[in-house]
Formats: C-alpha cells, structure tokens, sequence
C-alpha cells in the first residue's frame, strides 16, 4: 500500500468500482505509485480530485460487432472504445485484434496511453480501442467485413478532433485500410480520423518504423547519458516479430547491435550470427506465416517452442516488444544472471511489477514502455498534422522529427525523476512527467458541476 492516505483512497476507490481487471489495475498502481512525492507536494491535485478524476474514463463504448464468416456462418465479436482522457488533445490510440481483448486490457491500454501521449509533447489526449476477433487464419474477406462491421459503429464515437484511432496487435495496414474506407464511405468525408493510413492515401512516411525505430533512438540516448555507452557491439534479444519488433531489430542493428533471438506466440529462433531481418520480414509480413519456418532457410538456426525462453538467451540489451506480462520475475533474473545491462519495453506493460523490481535493484538501465515507446503514437500525431496540413513530409523529416522526439522524451523522464528524489528510475520519471502536463490542463479546465 502507498504511505498517501490520498493515494489509498484513490486505488481502494478503483479497485472497487472495477473488480478483477488485473492489468488496469496493475497499470493503475504503478503510476499512483510514482505519483507519491509529486501529490504530497502538490495540494492542489487532492482539493480538486485530479487522480480520482484521471482514474475514471471519461467515456467506454462496448458494442456489438457482427459479420458474415465465408462459410456464410453469423459470428459475433465485442468491440471496445474507451476515451479515457482529453486533457490535452482528441482520444488517440490504437485498436487491438487480438482473443485476449477485455475490457481491463483496453483500460490498461488506454491509461497508460494518457501519460505516453502527454510525454511526446505533442497535443494528442489518451484513448485505446481492439475486439476480441482474431484476425489469425481469417481470409482477407472475412477481416474485411469484420472490420467494416467494426468501423459501422464505431464511426459514431470517433472524428479527426474527437478520436483518433490507430493500429495495434492485430491491427495492422490491411486492417486500417479497410476501416478507413469503410469511414469514408459511411460520412462522406475524407478526414485525417486514423492514422497508420497507407502512403496512397494520407499516411505517413516512417509510421511503419516509428515504434521501432524510437525505441532504438531511446535506448541509444539512455545508454550514452546512463552509461556513456551505445549499442555498438552489444548482443540483443527481442521478443515478437511483428510491426515493433521489426523495426527495433533494423535500428538496433543500423546502430551497431547484433540481434540474436526473435519470436512470436508459439516459440522463439536464436541465430548466432545475427537475424537475417529480410527473412523474418518475408514469413512475418508477406506470408503472415510463422517464425518456426525461419530455420528452414536459415542454416545454423535454431527453433525453440514456448515464448518464455527467449529471456533465457545471453545478450546485454533485451527488447521486449510482443505483449504484456512478457517478463516475470524468473525471466527477468536470467537475464540479470546472464549479464543484461539495459532493457528497453517496446511492447505496453511487457514486464511484471516483480520483473521491474528485479531490474531495478540489480542496477540494469530500465526504459519503460510510456517513454520508450511513445515513437509510434508520436509520429501519429505528426500523421495528424501532415493531414491537417494536406502536405507530406519525406521520410527522412519525420524520422529526424520522431528521433529529437525520442531524445527529448528521456530527458524530461530523466529530470523529473532527478527532481522528485528518484534519480535513475525512469519508470517514476516518465509517469511524472508524462502527468504533470495532463493534470496541469484538467486544473486550468476546471469541473463540470
Ligand atoms: P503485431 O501484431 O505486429 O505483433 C505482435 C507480435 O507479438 C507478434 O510476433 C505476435 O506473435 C507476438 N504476440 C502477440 N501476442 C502474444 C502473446 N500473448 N504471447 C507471445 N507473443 C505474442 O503488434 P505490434 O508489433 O504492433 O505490437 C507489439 C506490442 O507493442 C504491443 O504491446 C503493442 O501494444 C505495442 N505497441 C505497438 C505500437 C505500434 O506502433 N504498433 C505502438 C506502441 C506500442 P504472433 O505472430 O504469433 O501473433
């Protein structure tokens, strides 16, 4: 428990009113738990109930989405779309496809989205949207009228200054190309309301990259300022093979690092010789296949079933970029064991809170995912303006963009740390930071009586 009777207050108050959602509240508990110092030194936030008021989305759809299988069959998903807050800027977050979406996921999601979003310094508020669907083994006709029937309802919540909504596990350019059109289609505008749009029609240069490639960006600066080092020479492991990992895989690599071990849902390949990504892109991105088949074309390479062993693989910098809860206590003290010096969260929340602890106390440098992966929603926001503008930048603009954004991202988690007594602990640092901008802006906004 916290030593705030406030903090306690608020977290009794959150754990009653949403019983068993283990990760919102797990999310909830971290920030309160960060915010400590900052609520015992500012009265303000108490008097006018800023976390009772943070804690609460400010509005949750769940809605009902039907579609016809190609057997001819009905089926029947859930759809979910919580503004959680609009402080400082429209709802802006992704939608994730996945069979282990609830509601104390998309809550999850869409909170710690409110501090990521605040942190870019860009004017984009915090929302997160997904279903339950699977688009695993679905023919494209199915995701697309899965994903028609999804945008149907859906279309009435959102707008390009209300919400915003994006890609996420299992939501990627197909899928955002068939909710687009079928927006369009439904208001007859041709609005900046998605982002992650393909380059033909509104997207934005270096999007795909972006997660990625920021986290890359992030952890380079965090290792020069921590540790007056780089990824020159460093072995690196990263869970997942999708859209973030990737693209972390690429800037790692481009920066010097030799990725070693990739994965996705069933198993994890290690290559001594360093992941050959064209491979890993050609079965993950083109066939949408599995990433056991890449030591069918790689020789030397190994294949091992289970997500979990991956953290098993020697390496000095561990990218966790798949899901949530990736990293449990074990995982983290093998690879504390084998000698990690720095972990950077590409995935939202892929380490347990037991899994933080244990990194933090061994001393190993810590990048979280609000921070660390904030390149994706920040070059989003730079999609919003581009079509607000009706201009595109070329790539090589927005990657510069999404790097200072990145470098700046550190530093403001790194001072605010610094200067509520928790130097080095980014993790308190960015949810500082990340509230301070959010809370400052409800305070100006006042309450509605
Ligand atoms: P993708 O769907 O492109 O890739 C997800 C990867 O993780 C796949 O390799 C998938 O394996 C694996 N995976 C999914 N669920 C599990 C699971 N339960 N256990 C183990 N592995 C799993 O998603 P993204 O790369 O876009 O997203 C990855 C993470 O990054 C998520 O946490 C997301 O919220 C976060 N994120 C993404 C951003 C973006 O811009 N895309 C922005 C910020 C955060 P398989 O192929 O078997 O499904």
């Amino acid at each position: 428990m916290f030593k705030s009777e406030y903090l306690n207050r608020v977290y009794a108050g959150v754990e009653a009113r949403n019983p068993g959602e283990k990760e919102f509240l797990q999310a909830v508990y971290e920030v309160l738990e960060s915010l400590e110092p900052v609520v015992e030194a500012n009265p303000r936030l108490e008097q006018n109930g800023i976390l009772e008021r943070i804690v609460e989305p400010e509005r949750q759809i769940f809605f009902r989405v039907p579609w016809v299988d190609d057997a001819g069959k009905v089926q029947v998903n859930r759809g979910f779309r919580v503004q959680f807050n609009s402080a400082i800027g429209p709802y802006k977050g992704g939608i994730r496809l996945h069979p282990s979406v609830n509601a104390s996921v998309i809550k999850f999601l869409g909170f710690e989205q409110i501090f990521k979003n605040s942190l870019t310094s860009l004017p984009i508020g915090g929302g997160k949207g997904g279903s339950d669907f699977d688009p695993k083994g679905k023919s494209d006709m199915e995701v697309m009228r899965f994903c028609q029937s999804f945008m149907t309802e859906l279309s009435k919540h959102i707008g390009a200054d209300t919400d915003v909504p994006a890609g996420d596990i299992g939501t990627g350019a197909r899928e955002i190309g068939f909710m687009y059109g079928q927006y369009k289609r439904l208001r007859n505008e041709f609005t900046g309301v998605l982002t992650g749009k393909g380059l033909t029609y509104g997207g934005s240069l270096a999007r795909t990259e972006a997660t990625g490639f920021g986290l890359c960006y992030f952890v380079e600066e965090m290792l020069k300022c921590m540790k007056n080092d780089s990824f020159k020479g460093k072995t690196v492991v990263i869970s997942g093979s999708g859209n973030v990992a990737i693209y972390a895989n690429q800037k790692a690599t481009e920066l010097g690092g030799k990725v070693v071990a990739m994965s996705d849902s069933n198993g994890y390949i290690v290559d001594k010789n360093g992941i050959n990504l064209d491979v890993v892109k050609q079965i993950k991105e083109v066939e949408r296949g599995r990433i056991k088949e890449y030591v069918n074309r790689v020789s030397g390479a190994e294949y091992h079933d289970g997500c979990s062993g991956i953290w098993t693989v020697k390496c000095d910098v561990a990218l966790p970029c798949a899901t949530q809860n990736e990293i449990n206590e074990d995982s983290a003290k093998a690879l504390i064991a084998n000698g990690v010096m720095a972990v950077g969260e590409g995935a939202n929340m892929p380490s347990t809170p037991e899994a933080v602890a244990a990194f933090q106390s061994a001393g190993v440098l810590f990048a979280p995912a609000k921070a660390a992966n904030a390149g994706g929603v920040a070059t989003s926001a730079l999609e919003m303006s581009q079509n607000s503008m009706r201009y595109s930048w070329t790539f090589e603009e927005v990657d510069a963009k999404l790097k200072g954004i990145m470098i700046n991202i550190f530093h403001n988690a790194y001072n605010a740390a610094e200067k509520y007594g928790k130097k080095g602990n980014l993790v308190a640092g960015a949810n500082i930071a990340g509230f301070e901008k959010v809370a400052e802006a409800m305070l100006a906004q006042g309450v509605a009586y």
